[in-house]
């Protein structure tokens, strides 16, 4: 396929604001620290002391919306809350959570790992047949990722994108590997159409790898509008899957108890995650795009 689809041309560029709040900071940093400086030279460099200090922490801290707006979680008008698991497809736990998500009829999104993907497609299609929703997750989820050049950063998302559109589905929504982000991030997700998406909610489940009590973490402060992070990979022993499954399902049982409904974090956000294409790549006809509700009304800013 030709990687100019994936691209945007300055014709359906969507309108976006280039001023982050890194540049706004910025703009208040250096005449404070001028005005600061006609006081006493030394206080000038307690504004820039911040600033430079944000810019090494803001790409750990995803509600600062520093180097690029990330949406993190959905309005409150109604009691919805979205559910997405990164790092799948896995062959070990993808079946089992898709069939705990049709017990309980609840849509996710799944964040999903190129290369897994490529490994997995009987799975990728199965999460797309349910009718859930899948956004870009890396095609390497290297952890180092963000420490790249843009051009690397661009080909690790364009790689997975171009796994993906054999399913007949162009992500909009990527999700950083392990939620670092950098001021390189922006500038790409423009020119491939894409925008950032966060979460608000956690299990501190560490990739599955603590998976006790997972239930609790998410469901203690849970509310309106949230977008919980889970994870659809291994969690080690046999014993630890149960426990997971478990903790999912307690999960959804908890969200329901709460007054919230699960709904696609689409919805939640009034924002399409993913567009569905007419054909797959083999040119058969996209058989997925008749099971997935299109979004109405969606926001695209
Ligand atoms: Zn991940």
């Amino acid at each position: 396929m030709g990687l100019e689809e994936l691209h945007i041309t300055s014709k359906n560029r969507y309108s976006v604001s280039y001023l982050t709040n890194a540049c706004f900071l910025g703009f208040v940093a250096l005449p404070m620290a001028l005005i600061l400086s006609f006081i006493k030279v030394v206080l000038a460099v307690i504004p820039l002391s911040i600033f430079v200090l944000l810019c090494f922490l803001a790409p750990f801290i995803q509600r600062l919306n520093f180097y690029l707006p990330i949406i993190r979680r959905g309005g409150s008008n109604n009691p919805l809350v979205a559910i997405t698991f990164d790092d799948g497809p896995d062959p070990y736990t993808t079946p089992l959570l898709l069939d705990i998500l049709s017990k309980y009829s609840v849509k996710a999104a799944f964040f999903i790992i190129g290369e897994r993907a490529k490994k997995h497609p009987e799975l990728v299609r199965e999460i797309l047949a349910r009718g859930h929703e899948v956004g870009n997750h890396s095609n390497t989820h290297d952890n180092l990722l963000m420490l790249k050049s843009s051009k690397a950063l661009s080909d690790d998302i364009v790689d997975c994108q171009i796994v993906l559109k054999q399913f007949g589905i162009k992500p909009m929504a990527f999700r950083p590997p392990v939620g670092i982000t950098n001021p390189k991030l922006f500038r790409v997700l423009i020119d491939l159409n894409m925008f950032c998406i966060g979460f608000s909610r956690r299990a501190l489940d560490f990739g599955n790898r603590r998976v006790a009590g997972m239930a609790n973490r998410i469901l203690r402060h849970i509310r309106t509008g949230d977008i919980l992070l889970l994870h659809d990979c291994r969690p080690g022993p046999v014993m630890d899957v149960k426990i997971w499954l478990k903790e999912v399902e307690n999960i959804l049982i908890g969200i329901a108890g709460k007054g919230l409904i699960v709904e696609s974090l689409s919805k939640v956000i009034k924002k399409p995650i993913m567009e569905q294409l007419m054909t797959r790549d083999d040119g058969e006809p996209n058989k997925t795009r008749l099971h997935v509700k299109q979004v109405k009304g969606a926001n695209t800013h």
